[in-house]
């Protein structure tokens, strides 16, 4: 079915449904006349739910929004080497797939883009750590105890599930089987499945009974339980240190935050950054490149004082608008706002301006790199989402034919790493900032008596004075230590036991030139490969009228190949030409693609429109005589004819987005030709042309002008 077909059978289908909507209207209205009670609750919500569908396929109608063609979709990804199974030969792995040529190609695009964006756009300190964690770290992190989904069985087969993703797949079931189900009753089984990850155990066991989850067998699952995702290995020939394959990119840089301190002369706000190998054993790999076990990720940890998260840049992207989708709404009108991000700072929906400044620049990220931008939306977590440590978090979430699925986590995690890390290893992990006017300050003006913290801690006796030192620069932390001395003379300070006697304190204040803070950090972490997936769906199209002929609309500054070459005949002089070309584009890095075989050109150019290709110049005839050359845009499939000596001036701008397609055809007078059968179709957009016949059919060129 075409793109025309899809539209006009979701035409067909309101149209059916607004017939429906008077022909009930008219309904309800007798009801209401006849005084007949008692049926008038069941026929308004029957209205209700007609009027609802309508609204959904209006929303449909109006984004252009057809039926996704994932056979066709599916076929072009595998056959032109987009994304393949891993091992496949072997029967393949879950969860495990090998990027091709041309992803390659847009991963190193997208991912240069990113560096240029927000790495060096904003001077972050990039590393690159290794993926083998040993488990301290990670135990240190939570991740040991703590990064788990929960999983049931069926227990006749013993195969596990993700217990939210079968509560979410249950819900679609209901209220795809059950298209008049009334509005309200339908927001309250979405209400719940969008919490579907936030349940405890107890609750999604009641929740999977409750909406008759069986398993395969046709037994009820287990109860569910929690399962760790990491993969865990040994580091060294005894096997006895244990190592995890890093589930994020994040702990390397909380790690190494002393020395990016250092590096930054001390002072904060700063960022690092990371992109790298992400291992995640998930239970229930599924989606394409959306849930797999092995994946790229680009994380940014912005390091601000937990006091002042105000953001240099901000007022450069307060005017932005996002989609946004709160808690509140989620969990009330089930309908996104449109709010510029100054306006979501300032009324306390967004946290703070640098959550909100990074929430912003991955929007921008994102429609630069050719996201559908109707596509986007930002829904923040739910209380019972969030980590207990968590200021706020928002993800953004792309459509794809997969629903909306998050991409970029950006959450305010406040100072929770570092201190876990600064605890774990007795390393300060403090910033400190110059204030003036200098402030006033509480502490605790501490003495040690050394010789009883000798005899109880021996060699420990410095790391708890230090400890103790570190605790009394703030009357706030050690307040809680001299109440639980002086009540009950002795308490634990990090596992060591300090008794009344080892310490006095008195309670003091001091003016400061300079604060000390366990800075909170904000981290953008983006899911490399789903938003490469999500890109190629947005990415993908057929052309109007023919299925067959697949497009993707790569933007030239992703598109893994810039420009494709074709001569018109096998012609040795042709053929050099070809290839001057396409050596003097690949000379400015212009990735290029040079087609020689005899196929014919329309067959030719269609190729290149399946790897998404944005330009193509043609070598024929004319070149031999006036060495100029046509040059094609994939999408609108116009050419232009000029000099061939201007094709890789006018790429580059075009790469770096400093001229458009319009541009370049007000410039150049256009030569149309009708790809299917090589009849011409004539355009005199610009000055005075002649018709010439050539091999590929007969051409309108500009007339020559001496
Ligand atoms: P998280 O640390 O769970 O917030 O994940 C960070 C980002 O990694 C997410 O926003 C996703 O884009 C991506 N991601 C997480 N899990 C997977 C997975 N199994 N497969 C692909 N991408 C993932």
């Amino acid at each position: 079915m075409t793109q025309e077909d899809n539209k006009q059978e979701l035409q067909d289908r309101l149209d059916a449904l607004n017939a429906q909507i008077t022909k009930q209207g008219s309904h309800v209205r007798q009801l209401k006349k006849d005084g007949i009670a008692d049926a008038i609750g069941e026929a308004v919500e029957q209205l209700q739910a007609l009027k609802l569908e309508a609204a959904t396929l209006q929303d449909k109608l109006q984004a252009g929004e057809t039926q996704f063609n994932r056979k066709s979709f599916d076929d072009l990804i595998l056959r032109k080497m987009f994304v393949i199974p891993s091992f496949e030969i072997h029967g393949g792995v879950k969860g495990l797939f090998d990027l091709g040529p041309p992803a390659c190609a847009l991963k190193a695009a997208m991912i240069d883009m990113w560096r240029k964006h927000f790495v060096l756009a904003e001077n972050m300190l990039e590393m690159e750590c290794t993926c083998l964690t040993p488990q301290v770290v990670l135990k240190t992190s939570g991740h040991v105890d703590r990064f788990t989904d929960l999983m049931v069985k069926d227990p006749a087969t013993g195969e596990c599930f993700r217990a939210d993703k079968l509560l979410e797949d249950a819900i679609d079931d209901l209220i795809e089987k059950n298209p008049t189900m009334p509005n309200a009753e339908k927001e309250e089984h979405l209400k719940i499945q969008r919490q579907a990850d936030a349940f405890s155990p107890t609750e999604l066991d009641e929740l999977l009974v409750k909406y008759n989850c069986k398993g395969p067998s046709g037994e009820a699952y287990s109860p569910s339980f929690p399962f760790n995702l990491m993969f865990q290995t040994s580091i060294g020939p005894e096997g006895t240190a244990v190592g995890y394959l890093r589930p994020e990119t994040a702990q390397g840089l909380f790690v190494n935050f002393r020395r990016l301190l250092d590096l930054n002369a001390g002072k904060t706000p700063f960022a690092a950054a990371q992109i790298g190998l992400g291992f995640r054993n998930e239970i229930a790999p599924r989606s394409g490149l959306l849930r797999v076990r092995e994946f790229c990720m680009g994380e940014i940890e912005h390091f601000v004082n937990p006091n002042d998260k105000s953001h240099p840049n901000f007022a450069s992207v307060a005017g932005k608008e996002l989609v946004l989708f709160g808690r509140d709404d989620q969990l009330g009108s089930g309908k996104t706002k449109t709010v510029a991000i100054g306006e979501a700072v300032k009324s306390g929906l967004v946290n703070n301006e640098t959550l909100g400044y990074f929430m912003a620049r991955t929007q921008l990220y994102m429609e630069k790199i050719g996201m559908d931008p109707k596509r986007l939306r930002f829904r923040q977590h739910l209380t019972t989402e969030m980590a207990h440590y968590a200021t706020d978090c928002w993800d953004l979430e792309i459509q794809s034919s997969y629903g909306w699925v998050e991409c970029v986590g950006h959450a305010d995690r406040a100072c929770y790493d570092l201190e876990v890390h600064s605890k774990a290893t007795k390393t300060p992990m403090v910033a400190t900032e110059k204030v003036d006017p200098p402030v006033g300050i509480e502490y605790a003006k501490i003495k040690f008596d050394r010789k009883l913290l000798g005899q109880a801690f021996k060699q420990d006796q410095r790391i708890v004075s230090g400890l103790l030192d570190g605790l009394a620069e703030d009357w706030k932390n050690f307040e809680p230590i001299a109440t639980a001395l002086d009540t009950d003379g002795k308490t634990t300070v990090d596992g060591f036991e300090i008794t009344k006697e080892m310490v006095s304190w008195t309670k003091s204040s001091k003016k400061v030139h300079e604060v000390k803070f366990t800075p909170s950090v904000i981290e953008p972490s983006f899911g490399m490969g789903r938003i490469l997936y999500s890109l190629l769906e947005h990415s993908f199209y057929t052309r109007e009228g023919d299925e067959q002929r697949t497009v993707m609309r790569f933007n030239p500054q992703v598109a893994p190949q810039k420009c494709a070459v074709f001569p018109i005949s096998s012609n040795a002089e042709c053929n050099a030409v070809v290839d001057e070309i396409a050596a003097d584009l690949m000379d400015s890095d212009l990735a290029t693609r040079v087609d020689k075989s005899s196929a014919a050109l329309g067959r030719r150019y269609a190729r290149t429109d399946e790897l998404g290709v944005p330009f193509a110049v043609t070598v024929d005839f004319e070149t031999l005589k006036d060495n100029t050359v046509t040059l094609r845009e994939r999408d609108s499939m116009k050419q232009v004819r000029l000099p061939k000596s201007e094709i890789t001036p006018l790429l580059m701008r075009i790469v770096h987005g400093k001229l458009n397609w319009d541009a370049v055809t007000k410039k150049y007078p256009l030569v149309q030709v009708d790809e299917g059968d090589g009849v011409v179709a004539e355009s005199t957009e610009k000055g005075p042309t002649v018709v010439e016949t050539t091999s590929r059919g007969r051409f309108r060129r500009p007339a020559p002008q001496n």
